[in-house]
C-alpha cells in the first residue's frame, strides 16, 4: 500500500499531514489525496523545493517538511472553499469515475456482442495501468484479480461494479451500497418512483 512507500520517503521521525499521501515519486500526490489534506501552500513549495535540488529524496523529504508545518501553521477547522474550475482530488476524481462507471454498466446491453464484452473488459483492465490515483489504482488492480469482471450483461456487470465500488466504500470507512439491480437502476439509470429525478 501507498503507505509503507510514504514511510520510507518521509524524513526520520517526523510524521505526514493527516490523509496525506506520497506518490510512487515519493512527492505529495495531490490526485491521491483530499483536498481538504493538502495544505495551502503546497505548490509554491513544491515548485520551490523542485527547482533547488536534484535528488528526489532530498526534494521529497524537503517537500514533506514544509507539508507538515504548513499543516500544523494552518490546520484549518473546516475545509475551504474551492473554485469548480480547480483540478480534480482524489475524491471529485472518484466519484466522477465512479458515476461514469455504474451508468455505462447500467446502459450496457442485457445481452453484449463479443466485442462489446472484450471492450468493457479492456475498460476495465485498464483502470489499474491508467487511474491517475496510484495507490486507488493498485488496490483496485488487486481486487479485478480476486474477482474477474463479469461483463456477461449489464445486471452481471453493475452488480459486479458495486461490490468493488463496496470494496473501497468498506476501505475508506463508509457505508455500503445495495447491489440489488433495482436499487442500482434507480440510482444510475430510472430515478426514483416519487419523479424527484424526472
Ligand atoms: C477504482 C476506484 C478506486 C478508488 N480507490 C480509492 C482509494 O483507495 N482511496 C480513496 O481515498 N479513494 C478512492 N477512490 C475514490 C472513492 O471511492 C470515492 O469516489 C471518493 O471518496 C468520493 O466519495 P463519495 O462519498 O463522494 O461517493 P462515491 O464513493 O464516489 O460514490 C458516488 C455515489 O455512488 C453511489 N454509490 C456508493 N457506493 C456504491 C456502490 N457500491 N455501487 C453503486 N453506487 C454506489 C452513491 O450514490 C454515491 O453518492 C476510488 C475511486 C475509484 C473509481
Amino acid at each position: 500500500m501507498s503507505e509503507s512507500k510514504s514511510a520510507e520517503t518521509q524524513p526520520a521521525k517526523q510524521p505526514l499531514p493527516p490523509g496525506m499521501i506520497l506518490g510512487p515519486d515519493g512527492k505529495p500526490c495531490k490526485i491521491c489525496t483530499a483536498f481538504r489534506n493538502w495544505p495551502k501552500t503546497t505548490k509554491k513549495t513544491t515548485q520551490n523545493a523542485s527547482s533547488g535540488s536534484s535528488t528526489g529524496t532530498k526534494t521529497s523529504a524537503a517537500v514533506t517538511t514544509a507539508l507538515i508545518s504548513a499543516s500544523q501553521a494552518a490546520a484549518p477547522s473546516h475545509p475551504p472553499a474551492r473554485s469548480e474550475n480547480c483540478p480534480p482530488d482524489v475524491e471529485q476524481l472518484g466519484r466522477a469515475t465512479w458515476t461514469f462507471l455504474h451508468t455505462t454498466a447500467a446502459y450496457y446491453p442485457e445481452k453484449p456482442t463479443p466485442n462489446q464484452r472484450a471492450n468493457m473488459l479492456t475498460l476495465i483492465r485498464s483502470l489499474p495501468v491508467l487511474y491517475p490515483c496510484t495507490h486507488c489504482a493498485s488496490d483496485f488492480g488487486e481486487e479485478v484479480k480476486k474477482s474477474p469482471p463479469d461483463v456477461s450483461g449489464r445486471v452481471g456487470l453493475s452488480r459486479w461494479l458495486c461490490e468493488r465500488h463496496n470494496e473501497v466504500n468498506e476501505k475508506l470507512g463508509k457505508s455500503k451500497f445495495n447491489c440489488a439491480v433495482e436499487k442500482l437502476d434507480e440510482r444510475w439509470k430510472d430515478g426514483p418512483d416519487d419523479g424527484s429525478c424526472d
